[in-house]
This record gives C-alpha cells, structure tokens and sequence, in this order.
C-alpha cells in the first residue's frame, strides 16, 4: 500500500491577475520519483515553489505526512530544493559545501565526516573532497549540490530542472544516476523537467501539466501510451492522429476504419457508438512503410528520410495530404530501406497498437 507523504488540494495561484495553478490536486506517495512535466510557462515551477514555501497559494492548502505546512516558512519544512543553477560557495572545498548544513545544525565533526563522506561516496566524489569548485567539471558541481541537498536527509527533494544546463551525453548520465541515488537514498524525489525522454526515463510517476492543470498523472507507460487526450498524446512523444470512424461494436471489440483499413481492437473503459468519428493515435515506432505492390496499407508517398543510427525516420505524405511520421529498426538487408525522396509506399502498422481518443478530446 502506497502511503502519501505531500497532499496538495485545491491549490490555486494567481500573478496579477493570472491564473497560474487552478485548483490544482496531487498527492505524492512516499519514496517516489515524480515528475512534472509540461511546456514552458504551465505553472511547474510555480508549483515546486509552493511546495518549497518560496510562494503562497491564494486557495487550497498543502500537508506533509498529515501535517499542515500551507504557512510554514521555508527553512521549517523538511524538504530541500536543488535549482538549475545552482549556487555553490567557490572559496570552500567539496568537502566544506557539502558539510556545511550540518555545521550550521552543530551536529558532532565525527557525525559530520561520516555523513559527508558517506554521500559523497554514493555521488561518486569521495577522491574530489578537497577540490574547490572550480576544480570540477560541470556534471560534477552539479552532483555537488545534490550531495549538499541530501546530506541532511529531507523527506522531500525538489528538484527544477537540475540537469538543462548540461550537454547532452553528461545529462543522460546524470539521469541514470539521479535515479540510481534516489533509490538508494529512499527520499521522495519531486522533479521538474519540459523534456519529455528525460521524464519517461527516469520517473515512477509523471504529472503532464497546462496552462497550470493536471492533464495526466500516470506511469510513463500510461502516459505515453495510453495518453488521456491530444494534448498529452502530443507533448509526450511524437505521434500520427489518423481520421476513424467506428464500424462495429462487440462484446467489447471495436472496429474501426482508418483510410478503408478495417481494424480490430479492445480498448477498456472507452465507450463509443456506431458512426462515432474519432482520432486513432498511433506512434511513430508503430507504423511500417511497405512496397507499394502489398496488399496492405494506404498509398503514399516519401517525402523526407532521416538516417538516426539506429531508426531510420521518415514523412509519408498519404494522397489526402496526411503526414505520417515513421520511426522503424534500421536493417541494411531490408529492401524497404532503399526507398528514395518521392517514392511510392505503402503505410501500416502493428495491428492493435492503435489508441482511440474521442474527437473532443482537445
Ligand atoms: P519554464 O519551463 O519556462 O520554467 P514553468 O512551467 O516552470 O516554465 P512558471 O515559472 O511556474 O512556469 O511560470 C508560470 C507562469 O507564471 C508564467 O506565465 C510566468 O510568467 C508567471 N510567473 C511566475 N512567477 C511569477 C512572478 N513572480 N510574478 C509574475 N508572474 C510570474
């Protein structure tokens, strides 16, 4: 059973006027790595900020383990903040930056020395204690400040977008090892990000947020998924949003017409009604691009062909003007991958991967 440590409810905040978070609901279990997640400007750090005490709702209230903290100042709640940029003192050591909360609480040197060294170890620093900041490489000071912020074990760690200044290789490294420490450490981690690879990747829990309103709280999987609507369905992952309309109903299996293609599929706690118009999502990795001699498929035509690596991606423009996305396992041996600019093709994909959303589900 999962036990809530935070509970926010009905929060609500206003900046001269302006509805930035409305009536916003979210409890965070204890030990959970959770991610908010959502465009620049929906209100994410607006929302690590009430959390933190920086900020104060104009409504709703916010409880930590059962306890009130909507009032508490900053300094009196247990929780800790690492910030994108964060500020460490350049004239003192590794060692000295990260001890200093502790020296500041007068807790025993010895008690000090072993709880420094003993989360610098889990950062990776433990031969780094005596360098000055300066001294450390980007990713480095940057595990400098998380040790700083968990050396005096908080229930609660907020972290906005703490890794969006590192270059691209640091931060997938950095994200492996977030996640590894925050396992170890057992701290409830709260994370703010707007890259969705790094939310998928690294949380137990997303929250997709807009215009400072929960879309989403689900696993990445859900998420990603089984999105709740377009919005969602967007801004996490790339996706095609095919025209359908439903043919049949029965015994719980829909089937609907995508372009002709008649397809076949369950899709739990979604009703809809014969006739019912609506938008097929189907994922970039879903699609396949085939002969145009198969029988399968709608007819298109290539018009951009990305090489990644290891997928190769491609645009198909289908003869009413669709744009499809496709992302497929790169294979040298197969003949599909010769396909040039202009080409004819033919477009489909996994049977059953696709997922319904109603028309309105703006
Ligand atoms: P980003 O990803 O760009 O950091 P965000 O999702 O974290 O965005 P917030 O920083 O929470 O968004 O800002 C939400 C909205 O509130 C924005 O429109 C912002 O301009 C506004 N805002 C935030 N803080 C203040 C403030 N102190 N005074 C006035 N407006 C503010």
């Amino acid at each position: 059973m999962k036990q809530t440590l935070l509970s926010l409810s009905n929060l609500s905040k206003q900046f001269s006027g302006k509805t930035v978070l409305d009536r916003l609901d979210l409890d965070i279990y204890d030990g959970e790595f959770i991610t908010l997640l959502g465009p620049s400007g929906c209100g994410k750090t607006t929302l690590l900020r009430l959390m933190a005490g920086f900020e104060h709702p104009d409504h709703g209230s916010i409880t930590l383990a059962g306890q009130d903290l909507t009032h508490t100042a900053p300094e009196n709640r247990p929780l800790n903040t690492v910030f994108q940029h964060y500020a460490l003192f350049p004239h003192m050591s590794v060692f000295d930056n990260v001890a200093y909360g502790l020296k500041m609480e007068k807790r025993p040197k010895e008690e000090i020395r072993q709880r420094v060294e003993d989360v610098l170890t889990m950062v990776q620093l433990q031969d780094f204690a005596r360098r000055k900041p300066h001294q450390l490489s980007g990713g480095q000071q940057q595990r400098v400040a998380i040790a700083r912020a968990v050396v005096k074990r908080p229930r609660l760690l907020l972290l906005d977008e703490p890794l969006s200044a590192l270059d691209y290789k640091l931060r997938r490294t950095m994200q492996v090892e977030l996640k590894r420490l925050q396992r170890e450490l057992g701290i409830t981690f709260v994370f703010v990000t707007h890259d969705q690879e790094e939310a998928l990747s690294m949380s137990d829990r997303v929250v997709v947020l807009r215009d400072g309103a929960v879309q989403q709280l689900g696993t990445p999987r859900e998420v990603y998924e089984r999105p709740a609507n377009l919005f969602t369905a967007r801004f996490v992952g790339e996706t095609n949003f095919f025209p359908g309309t439903v043919e049949s109903v029965h015994d719980g299996s829909i089937t609907v017409d995508v372009f002709g293609l008649k397809r076949t599929l369950r899709q739990p706690d979604f009703t809809v009604l014969e006739g019912q118009k609506l938008h097929v999502l189907l994922r970039p990795e879903d699609i396949r691009v085939l002969d145009p001699a198969d029988e399968q498929g709608v007819a298109g035509k290539i018009v951009e062909r990305n090489y990644k690596g290891s997928t190769l991606d491609s645009v198909i423009h289908l003869a009413d003007g669709t744009e499809v996305l496709a992302s497929e396992f790169f294979d040298e041996d197969d003949p599909a991958f010769d396909y040039r600019l202009g080409e004819p093709v033919k477009v489909s994909w996994v049977d059953g991967w696709e997922w319904l959303l109603p028309e309105e589900a703006g």
